[in-house]
């Protein structure tokens, strides 16, 4: 038996408990990793509070992120003892994740763990650092750099943000951070945040074509946050956009585009491929200072993520979540 979080039910009425799972329910694969440390995304909170459909079945165990140590493997780019992250592909949606003491996988799914990083440190990057590095490689393979001016992060505070704010200002941009919690002015510009913008600047609808302001953008709200960064970007700017904090939709118009020459790209994490996945790691390696992501860690007890999913759903959460899964 192993400790797993587990979503019954149905996706009307469903239910969410800490609880044994015999290891014979665990799904099939070739590879068996126990499960050191894992995170809380954006896409758990909303899997475990049930706030979008993002488990396809029942009963499915969330977690789109995991890291840990092989126990078996039958694929032969894995062996037992070999240390192991785990980011998307479905898993935590549609295959049990990482949520759990256990997980059954893909080893094309996997990725080794990339030195220096210890587990934890990898879970404190996850998803939301990793795609960070997706949108500062976006920005980069557009033509963006330092010389070409500031650079906005939305949701600022947030995981994704907080990784991107870091890692930008330690590559020597000059970053604008946008938030809704201006009592975090202190933390973001310990991460190498220039000025704070307040996220209330850009939730009103604006003009098509505001004053050119930023060279480069990472938006993970979405709806009229990212219509107002368009409209606000200069000549031949560019924006990566990976999130729908603030909504799905996208109110803009094609003025930024086509008047402006300005870039919209957008970055998933899910199903990139292997080798994008495996450059983005030793990007961070290189790029993401141990400390500041030490500093941008809540440490929360497994038997408390059910609760810590609500509250990072709530705004409440600043930065990553850790999780040791394995007491
Ligand atoms: P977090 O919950 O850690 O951070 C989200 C942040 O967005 C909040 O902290 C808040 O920052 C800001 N925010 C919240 N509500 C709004 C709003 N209504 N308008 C504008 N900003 C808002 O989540 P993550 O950083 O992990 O993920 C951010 C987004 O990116 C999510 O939508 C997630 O689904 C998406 N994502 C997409 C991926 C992909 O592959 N495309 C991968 C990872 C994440 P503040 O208080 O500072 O304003």
């Amino acid at each position: 038996m192993f400790k797993g979080i587990l979503i019954e039910g149905s996706r009307s009425d469903q239910q969410v408990s800490l609880k044994a799972i015999d290891e014979a329910q665990l799904p099939e694969g070739d590879v068996t990793v126990d499960v050191a440390y894992t995170t809380l995304n954006y896409k758990d909170a909303l899997a475990i509070t049930g706030r979008a459909p993002i488990a396809k079945s029942y009963p499915m165990v969330p977690g789109i992120d995991l890291a840990g140590v092989v126990t078996e493997s039958s694929n032969s780019e894995f062996k037992a003892g070999d240390e192991v992250v785990l980011n998307g592909w479905g898993v935590g949606e549609k295959h049990w994740g990482g949520l759990a003491q256990k997980a059954r996988l893909s080893g094309d799914w996997l990725i080794p763990l990339q030195a220096p990083f210890t587990a934890r440190q990898a879970m404190a990057i996850g998803t939301a650092g990793y795609t960070a590095m997706l949108c500062v490689m976006a920005l980069e393979t557009h033509g963006v750099t330092p010389d070409s001016g500031d650079i906005l992060v939305t949701g600022a505070t947030g995981g994704v943000g907080s990784v991107a704010v870091a890692v930008l200002a330690k590559l020597g941009y000059s970053v604008i951070a946008v938030t809704g919690r201006p009592e975090e002015e202190g933390y973001l510009k310990s991460l190498g945040a220039k000025h704070i913008l307040d996220r209330g600047e850009l939730t009103e609808p604006g003009k098509p074509l505001a004053r050119e302001t930023w060279a480069g953008a990472i938006d993970v709200a979405g709806g009229q946050v990212l219509a107002n960064v368009c409209a606000g970007m200069k000549y031949r700017g560019v924006v990566a956009a990976c999130g729908l904090a603030a909504g799905m939709d996208f109110p803009s118009t094609v003025a930024p585009f086509i008047l402006r020459g300005v870039t919209l790209c957008g970055v998933d994490s899910v199903m990139a491929p292997k080798e994008d996945r495996v450059h983005a790691w030793k990007r961070l390696a290189q790029d993401l200072s141990p400390e500041l992501l030490d500093s941008m860690i809540t440490e929360v007890p497994f038997d408390e993520a059910i609760d810590a999913a609500g509250r990072l759903m709530d705004g409440k959460i600043r930065g990553r979540v850790v999780i040791s899964v394995a007491d």
